[in-house]
């Protein structure tokens, strides 16, 4: 373990945890000192949102701080079957179970539903939490090239397969770029194979109302399987599934993750029961996030830097994990906050700046943090 630990601290890719002292929201408090956050997956900014907390203070007040068991001994409440059915209409599906982490969901659905033999076709930068569900399902995994419809359609020609399955991100969560969802689910439609799409970085973000990806392509059909996180635009925590009412009830018959855990706190369940009534409701605070990703890359562009992106998550590939870091540091001397992602996140040799935006950053606080990136880059870089 030493020997590893000495390696990674050798190559730059060594990590330790930030201690912030207040709540997260788009100033934060780190070492005394109030910086501007910049890379918070609460894109709503609703983690500290007065209402949500007011209203999770009351239900702790009725229901305690704990659930007292798993999901499905003692641990469900009235709350958690208006949170599922809540979810299940917003992502406009038939029916929702809620886990403890979109991680869990992850995991907890694939494993349930694949075995030894099933087929699981992988986008090749899908989140962690799916390729460990794949790993776990003892599945055959295929994996195919990012968001390459073609390539996916080849290797499920060039691998005959009994049950299959085609799992990808929505919205890629170090890339920013949103899957090629009308493509996936014809060829999952051609092939007879069962389709699942990860919108834990879509939902609250993209489509006109913030639903997710089969939104933002104005689709009627979802996924076989649609599944989240209650923890990003949605700003508290847990992971929810979407589908028909088989695939719900077998998850929650099947499902080791939801069955062995014990529930999450009510004041959890309340708290994205409050979230997601404000975000169907209040459609102002989406849009201006989807204005204020227009808006920063402009910005970015104009300061010379080539960003693009359609969601929240902006990445400025920087390269080298060490300059990297060196801009990431210097940025927090301007106040800014910014992520340095580096391997084993994302590729060796291809760390970079990960931007994650705010419906709540104003236009000033994104045109001076645009020209500050510029300033730090061009410093280290030259
Ligand atoms: C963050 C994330 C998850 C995990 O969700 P948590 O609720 O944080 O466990 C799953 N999938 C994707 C694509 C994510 O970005």
């Amino acid at each position: 373990m030493s020997e590893t630990l000495d390696y990674m601290k050798e190559n730059h890719i060594y990590r330790t945890t930030t201690e912030f002292s207040s709540a997260q929201s788009k100033y934060v408090t780190l070492n005394n000192k109030k910086l501007l956050m910049f890379a918070s997956n609460s894109y709503l900014d609703l983690c500290n949102n007065t209402e949500i907390k007011q209203f999770a203070k009351g239900i702790i007040d009725n229901y305690g701080v704990g659930s007292g068991g798993s999901r499905l001994t003692t641990g469900s409440s009235l709350l958690t079957k208006q949170l599922e059915d809540l979810i299940a209409n917003f992502k406009n599906t038939e029916s929702a179970i809620v886990f403890n982490t979109g991680y869990m969901a992850n995991v907890g659905t694939i494993s349930a539903i694949c075995d030894k033999e099933w087929t699981i076709f992988s986008d090749e930068l899908n989140h962690a939490s799916i390729i460990d569900g794949c790993r776990l399902s003892k599945a055959k995994i295929i994996i195919y090239k990012h968001n390459d419809m073609t390539d996916l359609e080849n290797k499920i020609l060039s691998n005959p397969f009994k049950k299959g399955l085609i799992v990808s991100d929505g919205v890629f969560s170090m890339d920013g770029d949103i899957v090629n969802l009308p493509r996936l689910l014809e060829i999952a439609d051609k092939y007879n194979i069962l389709s699942m799409i990860d919108d834990a970085h879509a939902t609250g973000v993209i489509g006109i109302n913030g639903r997710g990806t089969s939104e933002y392509y104005n689709m009627t059909k979802n996924a076989d399987i649609t599944l989240g996180t209650l923890s990003k635009a949605v700003g508290v925590e847990g992971g929810y599934v979407c589908g028909n009412k088989i695939l719900i009830d077998y998850l929650r018959n099947k499902s080791r993750a939801y069955i062995f855990s014990t529930a999450l706190s009510p004041a959890s369940v309340a708290a994205s029961l409050k979230a997601i009534e404000i975000i169907s409701k209040n459609l102002n605070n989406v849009r201006q996030l989807q204005y204020n990703i227009q808006f920063f890359c402009k910005e970015l562009q104009s300061n010379g830097i080539n960003a693009k992106s359609e969601t929240a998550i902006i990445p400025i590939i920087i390269g080298d994990e060490q300059k990297t870091l060196e801009i990431s540091k210097a940025l927090l001397n301007d106040g800014i906050y910014i992520s340095a992602i580096r391997y084993p996140t994302v590729a060796k040799g291809s760390a970079r700046l990960r931007v994650a935006l705010m419906s709540s950053h104003t236009q000033e606080e994104l045109k001076f943090t645009a020209k500050r990136i510029s300033l730090r880059i061009n410093e280290v870089l030259v």
